[in-house]
């Protein structure tokens, strides 16, 4: 009889454990859409007044030809410069805040078709820096949103790009096989310049960059929290692997570990 009460005191606890992390999960998307919201809403009212900002600085800037000195006109071509940075910061925002609005459309994708996408999406690009692809197997199957993870691998594919100063550059794009508790990952790896592992989780926070711009030119710091946020969508996980100066591999995962 006693052990029958245990039963019964147990399966309680489970059912009111697993009911409160129900609430916790609802609590948290909640929010998790608030913030989205709130993004949303205060990039596009930054939008507004940036563009009078940048409107009134190209006028300053014509009339300036006339009769202001160098000094001046170097100050409001720096407004300028900065007005158009400032724009593509609020534009990444807005993207970063639309990601998780639509939900996922899930669908069985060939995962070659889908790098070959990517690859092509980065087709200009990837000849200026002259690097070169491995994908060592072909790819699988993989079930998931196939344009969010489409951008999932021309951020990640593009950042192993451009954070590189070999001669010889490549990067890798593979899978790792599931087992039992792991789903099957994804990775792309370079042999790039790498990232401290202090950094691991810092650089999947909005506009959290390590580089200077002089150093390595574009981005704007979107580029791995929209990854982020596109993986967690799909209940995956990403995570780095990365020795300075030898390279850095981002796996990912598309579903969420098994907890048996
Ligand atoms: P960005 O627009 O600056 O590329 P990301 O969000 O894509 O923004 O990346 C954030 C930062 O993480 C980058 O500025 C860079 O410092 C670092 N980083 C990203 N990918 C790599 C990589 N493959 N190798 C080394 N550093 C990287």
């Amino acid at each position: 009889e006693a052990a029958g009460l245990l039963r019964v005191a147990l399966m309680e606890l489970v059912v009111s454990h697993a009911e409160r992390l129900a609430a916790l999960n609802q609590e948290l998307q909640r929010s998790n859409e608030e913030l989205d919201a709130f993004a949303y809403v205060a990039s596009h009212d930054l939008k507004e007044p940036l563009r009078g900002i940048h409107k009134y600085a190209t006028h300053l800037a014509e009339r300036a030809a006339e009769g202001t000195d160098e000094e001046s006109k170097e100050r409001l071509s720096s407004v300028l410069r900065l007005t158009v940075r400032m724009d593509s910061l609020i534009n990444a925002l807005l993207l970063f805040s639309r990601v998780g609005r639509t939900g996922l459309r899930l669908e069985r994708v060939d995962g070659n078709e889908l790098v070959a996408e990517a690859l092509d999406l980065l087709g200009g690009r990837r000849e200026e820096t002259r690097i070169e692809i491995r994908i060592p197997r072909p790819l699988p199957t993989l079930l998931c949103d196939r344009v969010r993870v489409r951008e999932v691998l021309v951020n990640l594919i593009s950042n192993a790009m451009k954070y590189n100063q070999r001669e010889a550059r490549w990067v890798e794009i593979g899978w790792r096989e599931p087992t039992s508790a792991t789903p099957l990952a994804l990775y792309v790896r370079d042999n790039g310049i790498g990232i401290k592992p202090r950094y691991f989780d810092q650089i999947f926070k909005i506009f959290k960059r390590l580089h200077g711009r002089d150093e390595f030119t574009g981005g704007t710091g979107a580029g791995l929290a929209i990854v982020k946020k596109v993986v967690d969508l799909h209940g995956g996980r990403i995570w780095i692997d990365s020795v300075m100066g030898e390279g850095s591999t981002f796996f990912f995962t598309l579903a969420p570990e098994s907890t048996a």
